[in-house]
This record gives C-alpha cells, sequence and structure tokens, in this order.
C-alpha cells in the first residue's frame, strides 16, 4: 500500500524530499528536450493523409460546378452531406469554410459584436457589458479570442457530463448582458468530457435574459474516440428548434486533426436565420473558399465511412502515447493522494490536477528538466487558474518513448512539488 504523502510524519517527508531530489537532479542530468505542450497530430498522423498530396483527380463537383472557379460560398454539397453525416446534423444546415473552424467562430463572434444577429436588440459592441460563459478548465484560445474582443468571461465549472448547468442557469436567467457560451461538447479540451444529452437539453432550453444567447458548439473532437465505443455529441440543433430557441447553438468542426492540421477543412452548421446571417456577411468577405481542397478531401473519403475509418488508424497511432500518460501517473502517483487525472475517451489531451498551489512549480521544474509544458493557467480565461493546480498533457505529437521519458519526468517533478509544499 502507497502511504499518501499528506499522512508522512514531518521526518518522513523530509526523508522523501531529499530522495525525491537527488532523483530530479539524475533527470536534470539526462539533458532531456521533449515538448507535451500542443495538441498537435504526430507526423505518423499526418503520414495517414498522404494521399490528399496527390488530389484532386478531377476538377468538378457532383453538381458539375468548376472547382477552379468563384463560387459555392456555402461549400461543396458532397462534403457538407459528409459533415452532416459525421455531425448527425442535416446538409442544409451546413456551410463548409476554409481552413479554420475557429476562423469561423472568430467571425461569427466580431460579426455579432459589429452587426448583432437575427435575434439581437442591437449589436453587442453597443451594449455597456458583453459577457461570456466559460466552463473551466477550457481551450486557451477561446478565452483569448474573447480577451481580444474585450468581452468579460465568468467561468463555471467543467463536470464529466458537461458544464455545470445549475451554475450556467444561475449567471444567464437575469443579466442580459450575458450573451454566449463556450462549449466543447465532444471529448472537451482539455478534460475530456462528453456533454450528456440531458446537460445539453438543459443548456439549449433554459431561459435566458439576453434574447441573442448563443452556444458556440465547438465540436473538434467529435469522431476523434480512444476506444471502440464511439459516443454521439447530442443534437445540438434538433434541440434547439424544438426548444423554441433555433439560433441559440451554432455548431463548429474541422478536419485540422482529421487529415492536415492548419489545411484541412472546416465547417459551421446553424439554423436557417443564423446559416444566412452568417453568408451575407461571408459574402462581403470572400467569393469562395478553396473548393479545390475541398474536393480533394471529398475524394480521399468518399464518404463519412471513409472518414471514421481513418479515424480508427488514427486511434491505433495515439491511443498508446494516451496509455503512456495513464501509466506513468499511475505508477509514480497513484496512491499519493497529490493528483488526480482524467481518463479520456476520446480527444487530445489528458487534464491533469496536481496538488493545489503547485502546478506553476511543477511547470518550472519540468522546464528546468528540459519537458515543456503548457503554461500553468492556460486553461482559464486570463490564464488564471484559482488553485493552480491545473496542468494540460497533450501528448500526440511526440513519439511514444518519447511521451514515456517526459511523462515520467512530469510524474516526479509533480511529487516533488508536492513534497516541497508539504513540508513548508
Ligand atoms: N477548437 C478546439 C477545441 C481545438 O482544440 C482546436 C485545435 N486545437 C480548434 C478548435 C482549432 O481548430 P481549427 O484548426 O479548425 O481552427
Amino acid at each position: 500500500m502507497t502511504t499518501p504523502l499528506t499522512d508522512l510524519s514531518p521526518d518522513q517527508l523530509a526523508e522523501r524530499l531529499t530522495a525525491l531530489r537527488a532523483e530530479y537532479e539524475e533527470l536534470q542530468a539526462k539533458g532531456l528536450k521533449l515538448d507535451l505542450t500542443r495538441g498537435k497530430p504526430g507526423a505518423d498522423q499526418l503520414d495517414l493523409s498522404e494521399g490528399l498530396l496527390r488530389l484532386p483527380t478531377g476538377h468538378q463537383d457532383a453538381a458539375g460546378t468548376d472547382v477552379r472557379n468563384y463560387g459555392g460560398l456555402d461549400g461543396l454539397p458532397e462534403l457538407r452531406e459528409i459533415f452532416a453525416d459525421l455531425l448527425g446534423l442535416d446538409a442544409s444546415a451546413i456551410v463548409v469554410g476554409g481552413n479554420s473552424s475557429l476562423t469561423m467562430m472568430y467571425q461569427v463572434v466580431t460579426w455579432m459584436l459589429l452587426k448583432g444577429g437575427p435575434d439581437s436588440p442591437r449589436p453587442w459592441s453597443q451594449e455597456p457589458v458583453v459577457k461570456f460563459v466559460c466552463p473551466v478548465p477550457g481551450y486557451d484560445r477561446h478565452f483569448t479570442m474573447l480577451a481580444e474582443l474585450g468581452i468579460e468571461m465568468v467561468t463555471v465549472p467543467m463536470n464529466d457530463d458537461g458544464p455545470d448547468v445549475q451554475a450556467v442557469r444561475a449567471l444567464v436567467a437575469d443579466d442580459p448582458a450575458v450573451k454566449g457560451l463556450w462549449l466543447v461538447p465532444t471529448y472537451a479540451n482539455p478534460t475530456g468530457a462528453v456533454c450528456s444529452a440531458e446537460v445539453a437539453a438543459e443548456l439549449i432550453a433554459m431561459p435566458t435574459a439576453a434574447p441573442d444567447f448563443r452556444i458556440l458548439w465547438d465540436n473538434a473532437y467529435a469522431v476523434h474516440h480512444l476506444t471502440d465505443t464511439e459516443t454521439k455529441s447530442a443534437d445540438a440543433l434538433g434541440l434547439a428548434a424544438a426548444s423554441g430557441h433555433p439560433n441559440r447553438p451554432i455548431v463548429f468542426a474541422s478536419t485540422s486533426k482529421i487529415t492536415f492540421a492548419g489545411a484541412g477543412v472546416a465547417a459551421l452548421a446553424a439554423s436557417a436565420e443564423n446559416r444566412a446571417w452568417y453568408l451575407q456577411r461571408l459574402g462581403y468577405a470572400s467569393i469562395g473558399p478553396d473548393k479545390i481542397n475541398q474536393l480533394r478531401h471529398v475524394e480521399f473519403f468518399g464518404d463519412a465511412d471513409g472518414v471514421r475509418a481513418h479515424m480508427r488508424k488514427h486511434r491505433d497511432l495515439i491511443a498508446p502515447k494516451f496509455e503512456a500518460v495513464d501509466d506513468a501517473l499511475e505508477s509514480r502517483l497513484g496512491g499519493l493522494g497529490i493528483a488526480t487525472w482524467s481518463k479520456p475517451t476520446g480527444g487530445y489531451f489528458v487534464n491533469l490536477d496536481v496538488l493545489d498551489g503547485t502546478a506553476s512549480r511543477v511547470i518550472q521544474l519540468a522546464k528546468e528538466a528540459g519537458i515543456a509544458l503548457t503554461p500553468a493557467g492556460s486553461a482559464f480565461p486570463h490564464g488564471n487558474d484559482p488553485h493552480d493546480r491545473n496542468i494540460r498533457l497533450a501528448p500526440t505529437f511526440p513519439a511514444l518513448a518519447d511521451v514515456e521519458a517526459a511523462m515520467a519526468g512530469v510524474a516526479l517533478c509533480a511529487e516533488l512539488a508536492a513534497a516541497e509544499k508539504l513540508a513548508e
């Protein structure tokens, strides 16, 4: 039986600290240079899509449109069908765009600020204050986008079945300044949580003081399963239509972590009114998307089952890396009572919570041993983790042996920082 670190006597703790410091010096002496910072696909994953580089062979989509020319603002119909099947939505709701879903999110928020949506009393920028509800820990780029645009962020806990609904309800019910909520519904970045159908239904139906409240439903990891259980996302648009708030959710997805990160295709799906609103604004900014890249993706996959088969190849490459993370944490920290971590069944991250007040120290220790981790607090608005305990681990990019080496180091740093803290 492992004794929890918190149960050690002062003498035992001092002894342990000495041993951990010696071990840490050995780690430093290895001169490692490892990086677990960003959720990027590994080179072997990118190789799975190498065939794209020799496509398309044709010039026309199914309707006979020449993809080499301008036009088709809402994207190739065949690709809209594929996204519709994958996301469980109707193709008529979908716009397939350029290479980045984050850009589509940025467009939506910016245009809500500048113009307002179909149901806005006035553009958001004319409101004295605009606030968003942010489940934490969450995706750092969602938060930096809002900070850049001057939108205030109020946090709620991200639970295993989605955002804490009672906390969200309390924030949105009476305050018309609260205009939106971020949500990564499936295999959330970074916790891996999957929003249940019940939580989704409540978020979509709940009363909000703002008539133009939006849920930015960022389904970046909809098909990124790590096990045989291919969890289905809740049907945001169907629930919205049924609840009388058709315009509330706007769904986003992309193939950034399916084909090439930054050179895939992104999609937005929304009510007919929101879709027309988006396309109207987009029409002032673009004469049409890169349909050659869209056709290349259609030819490469054929249909949604082609995407699903492709994702199983990704899973085979990355699931062992997630197992390596869990093994390293369990073998060193299991039973010590100083850390908890997620065991995601999909997505790109493992969420590690270390002893309160030690995350920055763990990250510093790791850095000084040549292991780069995401900066402390990055999963919180303005980088502020109130408990200084959260660390986002991204194991997909390094080779498996490097993940093993890095994680053994991270686990040591977590134990050392906890022992230092308890000895204070
Ligand atoms: N949303 C989430 C939750 C993500 O984790 C990422 C990628 N790290 C993105 C969006 C970015 O997607 P894209 O490449 O389509 O802009």
